[in-house]
């Protein structure tokens, strides 16, 4: 029971976070207090500011919900309301037994996204805007919309098209066979995505020459990470948010700065947001993350499987549902995976939050720029709330809070304040 396991060690690490006393801080160190420190990044932020984020993460909370029910009002449309059908219907006439099934997913792709407008619009354009995140026009945002639409038209359609068709051919065991092929997928995704995806929405170069490039280059090496492997992306194209990240897998492993990081951030800051980048990638997050992540798609799977089976006896006439291989019943299956993850949702948060506070300990101990990542983690309060409660924090946050990020920074500053 790993997530059992990995959010016990949260709750208990969560809990030592919190201990005020530092019973193994050498004797110099004593007049540093680390709750007060802590409290000081704080109080950087001014009561409006506090306002504004706490409202921007807490309305995430219940976009989470909007969407779920969403997902399930667009199924309705689908099935109750006879669409599905329909679209059955249309693509029925094409020749072959493959060509109606392709023809349909795309369909449903392109339908499901386009019905959705009324909420991804608010909720990725006009929200972002009212909380002053995005550098976009709306014609931009709907370009770059576009360019994902395309994207996950086209090579949605054939990652399920193959997914039928093994499940035409598989029988009741086709989840056991789906989560293989979907473990597949993602880690062709996970690698083809840094050379073929990303690029679409962002300029990938060199880091401009400089003392900062030196010191990142310096720590990469330091740390083993090859220097070819470090990106600058023009992120500002889209929002003001500062952040950094690690993708690809093999070959195509890369760390990647964004320009806002580069621009808003002193040397300090940047180096100690690099230090916890390292970090996923010497500790090798993205392999790890894969193997969750097709266990969790498995028993999501394993999920729809159950649930589709007790729906079909009762409402597959009407739905115009026959089997699970039927393509009709994609808007179902689409709507039981998604309930799926919107359970799974602090379970995932978990996972991805546990590797973060592994690569923040990383960072510290690489960049050793305690106060450089206490300040970045009080800049990513714009958009993260910085002091929530312990419950909160384990079921919403897949990062550390600021607070969380703080303290550790401050206690770890406390215990080598003498190191030179
Ligand atoms: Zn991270």
């Amino acid at each position: 029971m790993p997530l059992f396991t990995k959010r016990l060690l949260l709750a208990a690490s969560l809990f030592l976070l919190t201990l005020p006393v530092l019973a193994a801080a050498p004797a110099d160190s004593a007049a540093f207090n680390v709750e007060a420190a802590t409290q000081h990044y704080l109080n950087t932020l001014t009561p409006a500011q506090k306002a504004s984020s706490d409202a921007y993460f807490e309305g995430g909370y219940w976009l989470t919900l909007w969407r779920e029910l969403y997902a399930l009002g667009l199924a309705a449309v689908f099935l109750v309301l006879g669409l599905s059908p329909r679209l059955k219907s249309w693509t029925q006439r094409l020749p072959t037994k493959v060509l109606p099934t392709l023809a349909y997913i795309a369909l449903y792709l392109l339908l499901a996204h386009v019905l959705t407008y009324p909420l991804s619009i608010y909720d990725d354009y006009f929200r972002e805007h009212q909380y002053g995140l995005s550098n976009q026009s709306f014609g931009q945002w709907l370009s770059d919309d576009l360019k994902s639409l395309a994207v996950s038209v086209v090579a949605g359609s054939v990652v399920i098209l193959i997914l039928y068709v093994a499940i035409r051919r598989t029988g009741r065991r086709w989840w056991v066979w789906a989560t293989a092929l979907a473990a597949i997928f993602l880690v062709v995704q996970v690698f083809v995505s840094p050379i073929y995806i990303r690029p679409l929405f962002n300029k990938y170069t060199n880091l401009p020459a400089g003392p900062v490039r030196d010191q990142i280059l310096s720590m990469a090496r330091a740390n083993g990470v090859p220097a070819d492997n470090v990106y600058l992306f023009d992120a500002s194209r889209q929002s003001k948010r500062i952040s950094a990240n690690v993708s690809g897998l093999g070959s195509t492993i890369r760390v990647s700065l964004n320009d806002n990081l580069l621009n808003r951030c002193t040397p300090a800051e940047v180096q100690a947001v690099m230090g916890h980048e390292l970090g996923h990638y010497v500790l090798n997050h993205i392999p790890k993350m894969l193997i969750f992540f097709v266990l969790i798609v498995g028993l999501g799977l394993w999920f729809v499987d159950w649930a589709f089976h007790r729906l079909l006896g009762r409402y597959g006439a009407r739905w115009g549902i026959s089997s699970i291989g039927d393509v009709g019943g994609l808007p179902l299956v689409a709507a039981l995976f998604s309930v799926f993850t919107f359970f799974a949702q602090p379970g995932f948060n978990t996972i991805i939050r546990t590797q973060e506070q592994e690569a923040d300990v990383f960072g510290l101990n690489a960049a050793r720029q305690p106060d450089g990542f206490a300040s970045t983690a009080m800049k990513l309060s714009e958009y993260r709330k910085i002091d929530p409660s312990p419950w909160e924090e384990a079921i919403f946050f897949d990062h550390p809070s600021g607070r969380t990020r703080v303290l550790t920074a401050m206690r770890w500053k406390a215990e080598h304040l003498q190191d030179k």
